[in-house]
């Protein structure tokens, strides 16, 4: 069972706007069982959508659009459904009524543009739409079923969740099952010749890898036409064979970021973490405190860019950054250790490098970053080689940074057991 999603609207063909509309739709189907076949965008333009909605029609069962219901000039997508599907557009006594009251509960007057909004096309079915004005519409016909939807995220969300999926439901003809493995530390050629002789002649559960900067994500979805439990049984079944396989590289198979991953290694511990910085910026600090109670182990972070600040903030000594330079193996670990004495941590991490695009050398080039982590009696060390822009090795840096801090707690609970 295949859909199409058209989204219709002209800034999402401008390069300044992320459609997003679509992705949360995908994400939907797939769940409930139907895979989509094609998304469409569309500018206002009425042939273009009539067009649209004529190919959509032919080619796949299921049809969802989004935007266009407005109540202004630019918002035609119900008369383009009138003219594609030839369907007459329906005056609601009773839709102006709820918009009316709408607009009373908010204390204005409904302008007359409004009135556009309760037409309908006939034979529909009114998905009534709790948050915004434009009501959706469900059209079913021998060939087809149609879910014109509005285009805000705030409207569309409510109404899809609230109305069309249980109407999805009941078309799909499989139950749907997803997980996702996410793993650090493996690039994505090294992640597939571990596991690719596991899934490759496998049609049922599909397997996708994604390959994002310093990280791996393994998206296993399964479908029985049978029952839920044995969609899961199978994509459970699958995503085992790959941890054995995989081992300690996987961090996840919750849906959750390696941050979070750490943080709840940590807050188990009861042990706490402060990081130096300089390469970086200050988005390892970011990206721990965006989890939500890592106050609970995150001590403090500190952005020590210049040569100044590294001797001024954490007694970096000046001799070192002389002998070696900023971006180097001793004044990583010096960060490193120096931070963790200052705020009395369990752990301490130091990150300097070169994110570019400027200020390589010759022995130095861009991309280079080493990271080291403090412990009691002892530190670890890593010289990495990134590539990317200058926000893609900003990034990659972090993530070996909470790596090498997870794999290193890993390794200490497996020898204490
Ligand atoms: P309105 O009554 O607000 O005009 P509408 O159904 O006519 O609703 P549009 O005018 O097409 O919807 O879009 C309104 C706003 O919704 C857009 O300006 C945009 O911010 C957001 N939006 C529309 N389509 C998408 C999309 N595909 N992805 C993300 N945001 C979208
Ligand atoms: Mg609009």
């Amino acid at each position: 069972m295949r859909a199409e999603i058209i989204t219709i609207g002209s800034e999402l063909l401008s390069f300044y706007f992320t459609e997003t509309n679509s992705m949360y739709l995908t994400r939907k189907l797939e769940e409930n069982g139907i895979i989509v076949g094609f998304k469409t965008t569309v500018g206002d333009n009425e042939d273009d959508i009539i067009n649209s909605i004529k190919i959509a029609t032919s080619r796949v069962p299921i049809l969802i659009t989004t935007g266009g219901l407005g109540p202004t000039e630019d918002d035609i997508t119900k008369s383009a459904f009138s003219k594609a599907l030839a369907k007459k557009l329906i005056f609601s006594e009773e839709i102006l009524h709820k918009i009316k009251e709408r607009f009373k509960k908010k204390g204005i007057e409904m302008p007359e543009i409004n009135v556009r909004q309760a037409f309908f096309l006939e034979g529909a079915e009114i998905l009534d739409n709790e948050v915004g004005i434009a009501p959706g519409m469900w059209i079913e016909d021998e060939s087809n079923k149609i879910a014109i939807l509005p285009g805000p995220p705030s409207e569309l969300i409510p109404m899809m969740e609230k109305y069309v999926i249980p109407k999805l439901r009941k078309l799909a003809p499989y139950h749907i099952s997803r997980k996702t493995l996410k793993i650090a530390g493996l690039s994505e050629s090294e992640t597939d010749s571990m596991i690719s002789d596991i899934y490759r002649n496998i049609k049922n559960p599909r397997v996708t890898l994604l390959a994002y900067p310093g990280q791996i994500e393994i998206h296993i979805l399964g479908r029985s036409k049978k029952s839920q439990s044995e969609a899961e049984e199978t994509v459970e079944g699958l995503a085992l064979k790959f941890k054995e396989r995989l081992g300690d590289n996987v961090f996840s198979t919750s849906e959750k970021s390696l941050e979070e991953h750490l943080g709840e290694l940590l807050r188990e511990r009861n042990e706490t973490l402060a990081i130096a910085e300089s390469c970086t910026g200050g988005l390892l600090s970011s990206r721990i405190t965006d989890v939500p109670g890592s106050s609970d182990y995150f001590e403090r972070g500190i952005i020590c860019y210049s040569n100044q600040s590294k001797v001024e903030m954490i007694d970096v000594e000046k001799k070192l950054l002389e002998i070696h330079g900023a971006v180097s193996r001793e004044v990583s670990i010096a960060m490193a250790e120096s931070i963790r004495k200052k705020s009395k941590t369990t752990y301490g991490i130091g990150i300097t490098g070169i994110a570019g695009p400027a200020g390589s050398t010759k022995e130095k080039p861009v991309g280079l970053v080493h990271v080291a982590l403090s412990f009691e009696g002892g530190y670890k060390h890593s010289k990495n080689q990134f590539f990317g822009t200058r926000s893609q090795i900003k990034f990659q840096a972090t993530q070996k940074a909470l790596d090498m801090l997870r794999r290193h707690i890993i390794e200490k609970s497996n020898y204490k057991t």
